[in-house]
């Protein structure tokens, strides 16, 4: 496949004192379907419009496989863009807008009607190609844009938050989509969302940033269950950040770490389904929800510590009857305990 390698080479970006990107490295593999999450503010589109050519580092370098793009205007660096505000041109419709960049790179015209139907089956629209896009749902505007964005047989792919303005089952549905057309092309992507969810469905690896910094680069599964800071740790999930000294009894659990990380999903009130090795946080009940899928528990410990545990419902079966006030154990496995290192509590 001709997808190409990306190398991000201590990247910085300034506006006036604020640093939006600081000095952010990363080597994404060609094929590979890559993430960056974070909050809002932590620099994920100025790192993908730095990409795309928008904005110009102050300082550090980008290249697509050994080509040095750094410096390389967007409309030569073959890269498909989806972006939140790269909307689609309203005055014309489904066919003409996926032609669009066929036609600015001066394709034969035969080819470029060509490849945009081959664009638009991809996508499942081929019949819509002569509607207007003021006539589309929010989610075949979105198929249209990722039409446009492959039509062209880009090396690298580019995504800032397509799904966001969708609603979450529509979301889910495009999410399966997206991953299946990068398996198909094989285009290696950056795509970027603040969804935690979302990231840990469709990636490969997971770039975790906060404030213009990775935090961390990892699977989705070590994102999770092996998160290397405690922001990481918090973003990812319902987590629970321990003092070492608060915890009872720790059996096969090392006790020399700063803090602990034990996810809410990772308790049971059943000390004989936390298996033998573990810990036991004793505490009381100051509230409980019912999620559906889960209840999820409120305690608050000796010191003060509030805990959150989440039962999945098929186990819940004495959770409606828990009253606030009452006093409770919650036992996790030592294997649901981890270490943080250098995350003080
Ligand atoms: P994200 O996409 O993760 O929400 P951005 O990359 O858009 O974050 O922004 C990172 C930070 O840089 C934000 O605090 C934002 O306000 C600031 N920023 C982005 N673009 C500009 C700009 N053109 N001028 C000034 N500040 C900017
Ligand atoms: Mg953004």
């Amino acid at each position: 496949m001709k997808s190409l390698a990306i190398t991000i080479d201590s990247v910085r970006k300034t506006y006036g004192t604020y640093i939006a990107l600081d000095d952010v490295s990363l080597d994404i593999k060609a094929g590979e379907f890559l993430t960056l999450l974070g909050p809002s503010g932590s620099g994920k589109t100025t790192l993908l419009m730095a990409l795309a050519g928008f904005v110009r580092p102050d300082s550090g370098k980008l290249l697509l496989g050994d080509q040095d793009i750094t410096r390389l205007a967007p409309n030569k660096r073959d890269i498909g863009i989806v972006f939140q505000n790269y909307a689609l041109f309203p005055h014309m419709n489904v066919l003409a807008n996926v032609e669009y960049p066929l036609v600015l790179r001066k394709a034969p015209r035969a080819e470029v009607r060509k490849r945009a139907f081959e664009a638009l089956a991809r996508v499942k629209l081929e019949d819509l190609s002569e509607r207007n896009i003021a006539a589309l749902s929010g989610g075949q505007r979105q198929r249209v844009a990722l039409a446009r964005a492959i039509v062209f047989e880009p090396r690298v792919m580019l995504m800032d938050e397509p799904l966001s303005a969708l609603d979450k089952n529509l979301r889910e549905t495009m999410q399966y989509e997206i991953r299946r057309l990068h398996d198909d092309l094989g285009i290696t992507t950056i795509y970027v969302t603040h969804d935690q969810r979302e990231a840990l469905i469709m990636s490969d690896r997971i770039v975790v940033m906060n404030s213009g910094r990775i935090q961390q680069i990892d699977t989705p599964q070590r994102i999770y269950n092996h998160p290397s800071t405690r922001f990481v740790a918090e973003f990812m999930g319902e987590a629970n950040i321990i003092a070492p000294g608060l915890v009872r009894r720790i059996d096969g659990v090392d006790a020399s770490p700063e803090a602990l990380m034990i996810r809410a999903e990772s308790f049971h009130l059943d000390a004989k389904l936390a298996g033998r090795d573990g810990v036991a946080l004793e505490g009381t009940l100051r509230a409980k929800a019912f999620r559906g899928e889960n209840w999820l528990l409120t305690l608050v410990l000796d010191g003060g510590q509030e805990v959150l545990v989440c039962i999945p419902a098929a186990l819940a079966s004495g959770c409606a009857e828990l009253a606030t006030g009452q006093s409770m154990t919650a036992f996790a496995s030592a294997a649901k305990v981890h270490a943080i290192p250098g995350a003080r509590t």
